[in-house]
């Protein structure tokens, strides 16, 4: 019997790519231990989190199963000096990631499986800076420093939120892996986003009037993680600013607030 099973683990590893194996084996463990969305969960996020006290009704149990899909697949972390990661951090962990993704039947930027909070800006040894958050593909982490997380969420209409900005960096780098078996932008409306990147960017540059602070303006990546914390937390004045932009971003995103909000 031992032998059989050794063999069949065996033929797996042969005929499978690594990632298959690692998904085959998140799979089962996700059967095993579904997360429970609790009714006192539901309250808390009624009360923190804007963007799930806002979507409208009829959106809130497909919030609501996506977010319990997401909190049972990753793995959450704590850093540095954090002993633990309380079930209220999770839960804002998790509705962000559902937040950012709700536009996708399916996608849980699997690639992304772990996330690690420091409880403050931490020393990163790779570029040695302090850092506020970042994304590293090659250990599919998401990292995120828990102060300037919970601050994200004080104004949820000032366009800077650390969550969403990490978060939008994940969803980047997911749509060039292919391996993580999911299917993130479509490449019509990728394309098209592109078009508005290099005058959007100058316009920030140059100082000039526009709906993106001014971090969207250091390069590629942190314009695309600035436009999607804008296109969540000013989606009126973005829409006003540039309309045909912002559609752009509600094809990207394959979602658009203003429709899903009341
Ligand atoms: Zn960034």
């Amino acid at each position: 019997m031992a032998s059989t099973l050794g063999a069949c683990h065996f033929c797996l590893m042969i005929f499978l790519p690594y990632s298959q194996i690692i998904n085959l084996f998140n799979e089962a463990r996700w059967r095993m231990f579904q997360r429970k969305i609790s009714t006192k969960d539901v309250q808390f996020l009624e009360e923190y989190f804007f963007y799930f006290a806002r979507l409208q009704p009829r959106y809130k149990t497909e919030f609501l199963n996506k977010l319990k899909d997401i909190l049972t697949r990753k793995r959450i972390i704590p850093r540095g000096d954090m002993r633990q990661v309380s079930p209220e951090l999770e839960l804002l962990i998790g509705a962000t990631i559902t937040m950012v993704t709700f536009g996708w039947n399916s996608l849980r930027l699997n690639h992304f499986h772990t996330i690690l909070v420091y409880p403050d800006e931490y020393y990163s040894q790779i570029n040695q800076t302090y850092h506020r958050g970042e994304v590293n593909p090659k250990y599919g982490l998401i990292i995120l420093s828990l102060k300037p997380f919970l601050e994200g969420f004080i104004d949820p209409t000032d366009g800077i939120n650390l969550g969403i900005h990490e978060v939008a960096h994940a969803l980047k780098l997911a749509h060039f892996i292919h391996t993580d078996e999911e299917r993130e932008f479509s490449p019509k409306a990728w394309e098209t986003y592109k078009k508005w990147v290099p005058d959007e960017m100058k316009k920030i540059r140059l100082g000039l009037p526009t709906v993106f602070r001014e971090r969207g303006g250091v390069d590629e990546h942190e314009f695309f993680a600035v436009v999607v914390e804008t296109f969540f937390e000013k989606s009126q004045e973005f829409k006003a600013y540039n309309p045909k932009f912002y559609q752009t971003m509600v094809y990207l995103l394959k979602q658009d607030p203003l429709v899903l909000l009341s």
